[in-house]
Protein backbone atom coordinates (compact mmCIF):
# COMPACT_ATOMS: atom_id res chain seq x y z
CA UNK A 1 0.00 0.00 0.00
CA UNK A 2 1.04 3.62 -1.06
CA UNK A 3 1.78 6.11 2.00
CA UNK A 4 -0.67 8.74 1.85
CA UNK A 5 0.66 12.17 0.73
CA UNK A 6 1.88 14.05 3.63
CA UNK A 7 2.21 11.84 5.77
CA UNK A 8 4.51 13.30 8.21
CA UNK A 9 8.57 13.43 9.29
CA UNK A 10 10.29 11.15 9.05
CA UNK A 11 13.59 10.28 10.15
CA UNK A 12 16.19 8.52 8.92
CA UNK A 13 19.46 8.13 11.27
CA UNK A 14 22.49 6.54 9.85
CA UNK A 15 25.13 4.97 11.56
CA UNK A 16 28.21 3.03 10.29
CA UNK A 17 29.83 2.62 7.62
CA UNK A 18 29.07 4.19 3.67
CA UNK A 19 27.18 0.65 2.76
CA UNK A 20 25.15 2.17 5.76
CA UNK A 21 24.96 5.39 4.34
CA UNK A 22 23.64 4.02 0.57
CA UNK A 23 20.82 1.85 2.30
CA UNK A 24 20.12 4.46 4.61
CA UNK A 25 19.83 6.86 1.29
CA UNK A 26 17.97 4.30 -0.59
CA UNK A 27 15.18 4.49 2.57
CA UNK A 28 15.11 7.80 2.49
CA UNK A 29 14.90 8.29 -0.98
CA UNK A 30 11.69 5.55 -1.21
CA UNK A 31 9.81 7.53 1.92
CA UNK A 32 10.02 10.68 -0.15
CA UNK A 33 8.42 8.97 -3.16
CA UNK A 34 5.85 7.72 -0.49
CA UNK A 35 4.89 11.17 0.64
CA UNK A 36 6.93 11.92 3.63
CA UNK A 37 9.31 14.34 4.51
CA UNK A 38 13.03 13.56 6.01
CA UNK A 39 15.09 14.67 8.17
CA UNK A 40 18.54 13.02 10.18
CA UNK A 41 17.49 14.50 13.49
CA UNK A 42 15.34 12.73 16.42
CA UNK A 43 13.27 15.65 16.96
CA UNK A 44 9.54 16.56 18.35
CA UNK A 45 7.41 16.22 15.47
CA UNK A 46 8.35 12.90 13.87
CA UNK A 47 5.59 10.40 12.89
CA UNK A 48 8.23 7.37 12.65
CA UNK A 49 12.38 6.57 12.96
CA UNK A 50 14.20 4.25 10.76
CA UNK A 51 17.74 3.53 12.28
CA UNK A 52 20.22 2.55 10.07
CA UNK A 53 22.53 0.66 12.48
CA UNK A 54 25.90 -0.94 12.93
CA UNK A 55 27.97 -3.49 14.70
CA UNK A 56 31.15 -3.15 14.19
CA UNK A 57 32.28 -2.72 17.29
CA UNK A 58 30.86 -3.24 20.95
CA UNK A 59 30.84 0.57 21.07
CA UNK A 60 28.91 1.04 18.07
CA UNK A 61 26.25 -1.40 19.76
CA UNK A 62 25.86 0.99 22.41
CA UNK A 63 25.42 3.84 20.59
CA UNK A 64 22.50 1.97 18.79
CA UNK A 65 21.09 0.58 21.47
CA UNK A 66 20.93 4.43 23.03
CA UNK A 67 19.29 5.86 19.80
CA UNK A 68 16.90 3.06 19.97
CA UNK A 69 15.86 4.02 23.63
CA UNK A 70 15.86 8.36 22.78
CA UNK A 71 13.79 7.20 19.69
CA UNK A 72 10.98 5.29 21.23
CA UNK A 73 10.90 8.42 23.92
CA UNK A 74 10.36 10.96 20.98
CA UNK A 75 7.93 8.70 18.95
CA UNK A 76 5.80 8.44 22.28
CA UNK A 77 3.04 5.54 21.59
CA UNK A 78 1.97 6.32 18.50
CA UNK A 79 4.96 6.90 16.30
CA UNK A 80 6.88 3.78 14.54
CA UNK A 81 10.51 2.69 15.33
CA UNK A 82 11.90 0.14 12.20
CA UNK A 83 16.04 -0.75 12.67
CA UNK A 84 18.05 -1.94 9.75
CA UNK A 85 21.62 -2.92 9.42
CA UNK A 86 24.17 -4.95 11.31
CA UNK A 87 23.12 -4.26 14.85
CA UNK A 88 19.33 -5.17 13.90
CA UNK A 89 20.62 -8.59 12.29
CA UNK A 90 22.61 -9.43 15.75
CA UNK A 91 19.57 -8.89 17.75
CA UNK A 92 17.36 -10.93 19.99
CA UNK A 93 13.96 -10.36 18.12
CA UNK A 94 12.70 -10.60 22.21
CA UNK A 95 14.83 -8.26 23.19
CA UNK A 96 14.46 -5.94 20.39
CA UNK A 97 10.34 -5.89 21.78
CA UNK A 98 11.61 -4.83 24.74
CA UNK A 99 13.33 -1.63 23.55
CA UNK A 100 9.82 -0.50 21.91
CA UNK A 101 11.09 -1.49 18.26
CA UNK A 102 7.84 -2.13 15.61
CA UNK A 103 10.06 -3.34 12.42
CA UNK A 104 13.12 -5.25 13.03
CA UNK A 105 14.98 -4.97 9.84
CA UNK A 106 18.63 -6.88 9.34
CA UNK A 107 21.13 -6.50 6.63
CA UNK A 108 20.04 -8.45 3.55
CA UNK A 109 17.12 -7.20 1.35
CA UNK A 110 15.59 -5.04 4.24
CA UNK A 111 16.17 -1.92 3.13
CA UNK A 112 13.66 -2.63 -0.15
CA UNK A 113 10.87 -3.67 2.85
CA UNK A 114 11.74 -1.03 5.03
CA UNK A 115 10.21 1.89 3.25
CA UNK A 116 6.29 0.53 2.77
CA UNK A 117 6.35 -1.41 5.57
CA UNK A 118 6.59 1.67 7.58
CA UNK A 119 4.33 3.47 5.56
CA UNK A 120 1.80 0.80 6.75
CA UNK A 121 2.22 0.70 10.15
CA UNK A 122 1.47 4.07 9.78
CA UNK A 123 -1.58 3.84 8.51
CA UNK A 124 -2.61 0.90 10.47
CA UNK A 125 -1.29 0.93 13.74
CA UNK A 126 1.62 -0.59 15.68
CA UNK A 127 2.43 -4.42 15.52
CA UNK A 128 5.42 -6.01 16.05
CA UNK A 129 7.15 -7.68 12.82
CA UNK A 130 10.72 -9.16 12.03
CA UNK A 131 11.62 -8.90 8.77
CA UNK A 132 15.34 -10.05 8.61
CA UNK A 133 16.43 -12.54 6.37
CA UNK A 134 20.32 -13.92 5.64
CA UNK A 135 19.50 -16.26 3.47
CA UNK A 136 18.68 -13.64 0.26
CA UNK A 137 21.30 -14.92 -2.18
CA UNK A 138 22.75 -12.51 -4.72
CA UNK A 139 22.23 -8.84 -5.75
CA UNK A 140 19.39 -6.87 -3.68
CA UNK A 141 18.33 -3.64 -6.22
CA UNK A 142 18.70 -0.25 -4.25
CA UNK A 143 17.73 1.91 -6.96
CA UNK A 144 19.23 5.12 -5.43
CA UNK A 145 17.18 8.19 -7.70
CA UNK A 146 18.85 11.41 -6.26
CA UNK A 147 20.56 11.58 -3.22
CA UNK A 148 18.43 13.38 -0.28
CA UNK A 149 20.72 13.08 2.36
CA UNK A 150 24.11 13.87 0.90
CA UNK A 151 25.14 16.08 -2.58
CA UNK A 152 27.81 13.02 -3.42
CA UNK A 153 26.04 9.76 -4.45
CA UNK A 154 27.26 6.91 -2.31
CA UNK A 155 26.16 3.93 -4.43
CA UNK A 156 26.78 0.26 -3.04
CA UNK A 157 27.78 -1.95 -6.01
CA UNK A 158 28.89 -5.17 -3.46
CA UNK A 159 27.55 -6.61 -0.75
CA UNK A 160 28.77 -9.13 2.07
CA UNK A 161 32.07 -10.51 2.76
CA UNK A 162 33.87 -14.29 2.62
CA UNK A 163 37.16 -13.10 3.96
CA UNK A 164 36.58 -13.99 7.49
CA UNK A 165 38.93 -11.51 9.91
CA UNK A 166 39.37 -13.29 12.94
CA UNK A 167 37.82 -10.23 15.24
CA UNK A 168 35.35 -9.26 12.62
CA UNK A 169 31.50 -9.87 12.85
CA UNK A 170 30.68 -8.88 9.57
CA UNK A 171 30.43 -11.85 7.35
CA UNK A 172 28.37 -12.77 10.18
CA UNK A 173 25.73 -10.33 9.77
CA UNK A 174 25.81 -9.51 5.95
CA UNK A 175 26.31 -13.01 4.52
CA UNK A 176 27.81 -14.22 0.99
CA UNK A 177 29.56 -11.72 -1.45
CA UNK A 178 27.06 -10.34 -3.93
CA UNK A 179 27.50 -7.68 -6.61
CA UNK A 180 25.71 -5.54 -8.58
CA UNK A 181 25.38 -6.28 -11.80
CA UNK A 182 27.24 -4.10 -14.34
CA UNK A 183 24.43 -2.50 -16.41
CA UNK A 184 22.73 -1.58 -13.59
CA UNK A 185 25.20 0.31 -11.77
CA UNK A 186 26.22 2.13 -15.54
CA UNK A 187 22.10 3.03 -15.60
CA UNK A 188 21.81 4.57 -12.44
CA UNK A 189 25.24 6.96 -13.02
CA UNK A 190 23.19 7.84 -16.05
CA UNK A 191 20.19 8.69 -13.92
CA UNK A 192 21.78 10.35 -11.14
CA UNK A 193 24.34 12.88 -13.66
CA UNK A 194 20.87 13.78 -15.62
CA UNK A 195 19.71 14.68 -12.03
CA UNK A 196 23.12 16.70 -11.43
CA UNK A 197 25.01 14.54 -9.57
CA UNK A 198 28.65 14.84 -10.09
CA UNK A 199 30.85 12.99 -7.26
CA UNK A 200 29.44 9.14 -7.19
CA UNK A 201 31.55 7.05 -4.54
CA UNK A 202 31.07 2.84 -4.94
CA UNK A 203 30.71 1.32 -1.40
CA UNK A 204 30.79 -2.03 -0.61
CA UNK A 205 31.21 -4.29 2.28
CA UNK A 206 34.17 -6.18 0.63
CA UNK A 207 34.31 -3.53 -2.85
CA UNK A 208 37.88 -5.66 -3.90
CA UNK A 209 35.81 -8.56 -4.30
CA UNK A 210 33.41 -6.98 -6.72
CA UNK A 211 32.58 -9.19 -9.53
CA UNK A 212 34.08 -12.08 -8.40
CA UNK A 213 30.41 -14.25 -7.81
CA UNK A 214 29.79 -12.23 -11.56
CA UNK A 215 32.06 -13.16 -13.64
CA UNK A 216 33.48 -9.14 -14.02
CA UNK A 217 35.81 -7.44 -11.67
CA UNK A 218 36.42 -4.21 -10.17
CA UNK A 219 39.12 -3.20 -13.12
CA UNK A 220 36.30 -3.75 -15.87
CA UNK A 221 33.54 -1.86 -13.83
CA UNK A 222 35.75 0.90 -13.39
CA UNK A 223 37.14 0.80 -17.39
CA UNK A 224 33.30 0.94 -18.48
CA UNK A 225 32.10 3.58 -15.95
CA UNK A 226 35.19 5.68 -17.53
CA UNK A 227 33.68 6.19 -20.68
CA UNK A 228 30.58 8.10 -19.36
CA UNK A 229 30.40 11.33 -19.87
CA UNK A 230 29.24 13.97 -17.26
CA UNK A 231 30.59 11.89 -14.35
CA UNK A 232 32.84 14.34 -13.01
CA UNK A 233 33.94 12.13 -10.22
CA UNK A 234 34.33 8.83 -9.07
CA UNK A 235 35.67 7.45 -5.94
CA UNK A 236 36.01 4.10 -4.10
CA UNK A 237 35.18 3.07 -0.65
CA UNK A 238 37.50 0.99 1.29
CA UNK A 239 39.45 -1.89 -0.25
CA UNK A 240 41.33 -4.54 1.20
CA UNK A 241 44.97 -3.55 0.55
CA UNK A 242 45.21 -7.31 -0.78
CA UNK A 243 42.94 -6.20 -3.64
CA UNK A 244 44.80 -4.02 -5.33
CA UNK A 245 46.31 -5.83 -8.01
CA UNK A 246 48.08 -4.11 -11.34
CA UNK A 247 44.98 -4.08 -13.39
CA UNK A 248 42.87 -2.31 -11.08
CA UNK A 249 46.02 0.15 -10.79
CA UNK A 250 45.85 0.70 -14.36
CA UNK A 251 42.53 0.90 -14.78
CA UNK A 252 42.53 3.59 -11.73
CA UNK A 253 45.33 5.65 -13.62
CA UNK A 254 43.69 5.25 -16.42
CA UNK A 255 40.53 6.75 -15.37
CA UNK A 256 39.79 10.85 -15.52
CA UNK A 257 36.87 10.55 -12.86
CA UNK A 258 38.48 8.74 -10.26
CA UNK A 259 39.66 11.28 -7.38
CA UNK A 260 43.42 10.79 -6.19
CA UNK A 261 42.37 9.03 -2.60
CA UNK A 262 42.28 4.90 -1.83
CA UNK A 263 41.35 3.83 1.66
CA UNK A 264 43.53 1.10 2.38
CA UNK A 265 43.15 -0.32 5.97
CA UNK A 266 46.30 -1.15 7.72
CA UNK A 267 45.03 -2.64 11.01
CA UNK A 268 48.45 -3.79 12.41
CA UNK A 269 52.06 -3.29 10.95
CA UNK A 270 53.29 -6.38 12.66
CA UNK A 271 53.31 -9.80 10.59
CA UNK A 272 52.38 -12.11 13.64
CA UNK A 273 49.44 -9.48 14.69
CA UNK A 274 48.05 -9.06 11.15
CA UNK A 275 48.39 -13.66 10.55
CA UNK A 276 46.16 -13.52 13.84
CA UNK A 277 44.14 -11.63 12.51
CA UNK A 278 43.89 -13.59 9.51
CA UNK A 279 43.85 -10.09 7.71
CA UNK A 280 45.97 -12.22 3.90
CA UNK A 281 48.54 -9.72 3.68
CA UNK A 282 51.86 -8.54 5.47
CA UNK A 283 53.75 -5.19 6.66
CA UNK A 284 55.86 -5.34 3.56
CA UNK A 285 53.07 -6.17 1.04
CA UNK A 286 50.76 -3.29 2.43
CA UNK A 287 54.16 -0.89 1.79
CA UNK A 288 54.61 -2.09 -1.46
CA UNK A 289 50.88 -2.06 -2.32
CA UNK A 290 51.28 2.14 -1.14
CA UNK A 291 54.34 2.36 -3.30
CA UNK A 292 52.97 0.77 -6.28
CA UNK A 293 49.62 2.49 -6.01
CA UNK A 294 51.36 6.00 -5.92
CA UNK A 295 54.22 5.33 -8.74
CA UNK A 296 50.98 4.34 -11.22
CA UNK A 297 48.18 6.66 -10.60
CA UNK A 298 50.21 9.82 -8.67
CA UNK A 299 52.77 10.64 -6.30
CA UNK A 300 50.73 12.37 -4.04
CA UNK A 301 47.76 10.08 -3.92
CA UNK A 302 45.90 10.28 -0.34
CA UNK A 303 46.14 7.17 1.57
CA UNK A 304 43.64 6.78 4.25
CA UNK A 305 43.70 3.84 6.42
CA UNK A 306 42.38 2.35 9.86
CA UNK A 307 44.41 0.95 12.81
CA UNK A 308 43.23 -1.40 15.37
CA UNK A 309 45.60 -1.66 18.73
CA UNK A 310 45.47 -3.72 21.19
CA UNK A 311 45.18 -6.90 19.49
CA UNK A 312 45.48 -9.80 21.52
CA UNK A 313 48.61 -10.92 21.52
CA UNK A 314 50.28 -7.12 20.98
CA UNK A 315 53.51 -6.82 22.36
CA UNK A 316 55.30 -3.17 22.28
CA UNK A 317 57.09 -4.30 19.89
CA UNK A 318 54.36 -5.07 17.78
CA UNK A 319 52.58 -1.84 18.18
CA UNK A 320 56.21 -0.06 17.14
CA UNK A 321 55.88 -1.92 14.04
CA UNK A 322 52.80 -0.69 13.31
CA UNK A 323 53.41 3.15 14.06
CA UNK A 324 56.73 2.85 11.69
CA UNK A 325 54.11 0.89 8.83
CA UNK A 326 52.05 4.16 9.21
CA UNK A 327 55.09 6.50 8.61
CA UNK A 328 56.79 3.91 5.72
CA UNK A 329 53.68 3.73 3.81
CA UNK A 330 52.69 7.95 3.74
CA UNK A 331 49.55 7.32 5.46
CA UNK A 332 46.86 10.31 5.27
CA UNK A 333 44.06 10.39 7.68
CA UNK A 334 44.38 7.63 9.71
CA UNK A 335 41.45 6.19 12.11
CA UNK A 336 42.22 4.33 15.03
CA UNK A 337 40.04 1.93 17.14
CA UNK A 338 40.67 0.44 20.15
CA UNK A 339 40.37 -3.54 19.48
CA UNK A 340 37.25 -4.43 21.52
CA UNK A 341 36.38 -8.04 21.47
CA UNK A 342 32.91 -9.20 19.38
CA UNK A 343 31.91 -12.31 20.72
CA UNK A 344 31.29 -15.01 17.86
CA UNK A 345 34.78 -14.10 15.94
CA UNK A 346 38.37 -16.37 16.74
CA UNK A 347 39.70 -12.88 18.19
CA UNK A 348 37.12 -13.19 21.17
CA UNK A 349 38.70 -16.68 22.51
CA UNK A 350 42.48 -15.45 21.72
CA UNK A 351 44.90 -15.61 24.78
CA UNK A 352 47.37 -12.47 25.15
CA UNK A 353 44.57 -10.24 26.08
CA UNK A 354 46.22 -6.03 26.06
CA UNK A 355 45.21 -4.58 29.22
CA UNK A 356 42.62 -1.15 28.96
CA UNK A 357 44.56 1.56 30.15
CA UNK A 358 47.47 0.03 27.79
CA UNK A 359 44.84 0.17 25.05
CA UNK A 360 44.21 3.59 25.02
CA UNK A 361 47.97 4.55 25.76
CA UNK A 362 48.35 3.18 22.32
CA UNK A 363 45.08 4.55 20.97
CA UNK A 364 46.29 8.13 21.96
CA UNK A 365 49.92 7.62 20.38
CA UNK A 366 48.59 6.22 17.16
CA UNK A 367 46.11 8.47 17.06
CA UNK A 368 49.04 11.57 17.49
CA UNK A 369 51.30 10.20 14.73
CA UNK A 370 47.93 10.07 12.47
CA UNK A 371 47.72 13.57 13.24
CA UNK A 372 51.31 14.53 12.50
CA UNK A 373 51.32 12.23 9.78
CA UNK A 374 48.11 13.75 7.68
CA UNK A 375 48.74 17.43 8.87
CA UNK A 376 52.31 17.25 7.13
CA UNK A 377 50.63 15.44 4.16
CA UNK A 378 48.11 18.78 3.82
CA UNK A 379 50.27 21.42 4.21
CA UNK A 380 52.14 19.74 0.75
CA UNK A 381 49.29 21.22 -1.09
CA UNK A 382 49.84 25.30 0.56
CA UNK A 383 50.13 27.44 -2.51
CA UNK A 384 49.16 24.36 -5.28
CA UNK A 385 45.30 24.57 -7.14
CA UNK A 386 43.09 22.14 -6.51
CA UNK A 387 39.52 21.61 -7.39
CA UNK A 388 36.68 21.55 -4.56
CA UNK A 389 33.41 20.18 -4.91
CA UNK A 390 31.28 22.59 -2.44
CA UNK A 391 28.84 20.65 -0.55
CA UNK A 392 27.51 22.83 2.24
CA UNK A 393 28.27 26.83 3.02
CA UNK A 394 31.58 26.86 1.04
CA UNK A 395 32.57 23.70 2.52
CA UNK A 396 33.60 20.57 0.25
CA UNK A 397 36.38 18.21 -0.40
CA UNK A 398 38.69 18.13 -2.71
CA UNK A 399 40.03 15.26 -5.29
CA UNK A 400 42.41 14.21 -2.78
CA UNK A 401 39.64 14.24 -0.14
CA UNK A 402 41.15 17.03 1.82
CA UNK A 403 38.58 19.34 3.24
CA UNK A 404 38.44 23.12 1.94
CA UNK A 405 37.11 26.14 2.28
CA UNK A 406 36.13 28.19 -0.51
CA UNK A 407 33.49 30.79 -2.25
CA UNK A 408 31.16 28.39 -4.21
CA UNK A 409 27.43 27.75 -4.32
CA UNK A 410 26.00 24.11 -3.33
CA UNK A 411 27.19 21.30 -5.81
CA UNK A 412 29.45 23.51 -7.60
CA UNK A 413 33.15 22.69 -8.78
CA UNK A 414 35.22 25.19 -8.36
CA UNK A 415 39.34 25.56 -9.21
CA UNK A 416 41.10 27.63 -6.19
CA UNK A 417 44.44 28.24 -4.85
CA UNK A 418 45.22 27.22 -1.24
CA UNK A 419 45.91 30.46 0.74
CA UNK A 420 46.21 29.40 4.07
CA UNK A 421 45.55 26.16 6.25
CA UNK A 422 43.08 25.98 9.29
CA UNK A 423 43.92 23.21 11.23
CA UNK A 424 43.82 20.34 8.75
CA UNK A 425 41.02 22.60 6.41
CA UNK A 426 42.51 23.74 3.35
CA UNK A 427 41.77 27.72 2.91
CA UNK A 428 41.45 28.89 -0.43
CA UNK A 429 40.62 31.39 -2.58
CA UNK A 430 38.58 31.12 -5.70
CA UNK A 431 39.95 30.83 -9.36
CA UNK A 432 37.25 30.18 -11.63
S1 LIG B 1 37.39 -7.93 4.94
FE1 LIG B 1 37.72 -8.44 7.09
S2 LIG B 1 37.26 -6.51 8.19
FE2 LIG B 1 36.35 -6.30 6.15
S3 LIG B 1 34.18 -7.00 6.40
FE3 LIG B 1 35.41 -8.76 5.70
S4 LIG B 1 35.99 -9.82 7.58
FE4 LIG B 1 35.34 -7.74 8.19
Amino acid sequence: MQGDKGMGLVCVHVFGCRSSLCEGEYIAGRLKELGHDITEDLKDGITAAIIVTCSVTSEADRKCRQMVRRARKILGDDGVLAVSGCWGQSLDSGMAQSLGIDILGGTRGVSALIPSAVSEMLGHGREFRDIRRLDVHGWQELPLTQPVMHTRAFMKIQDGCNHFCTYCIIPYLRGKPASRPENSIISEIHRLIDGGTKEVIFTGIHLGVYGHDNGTSLARLIRRVSGISGLERLRLGSLEPFCLNDELLDALAECAAFCHHLHLPLQSGDDEILSAMRRGYSAHDFVNVCRNARRKIDASLHISSDILVGFPGESDSAFQNTLDVMELAGLGRVHVFPYSERPGTIAASLPGKIPHDVKISRTSEAISLGRKLYADYVRGFTGHEVEILIERDGRGYTRHYIEAHCEGGNNETVKAEVIDIAGTRLECMRRN
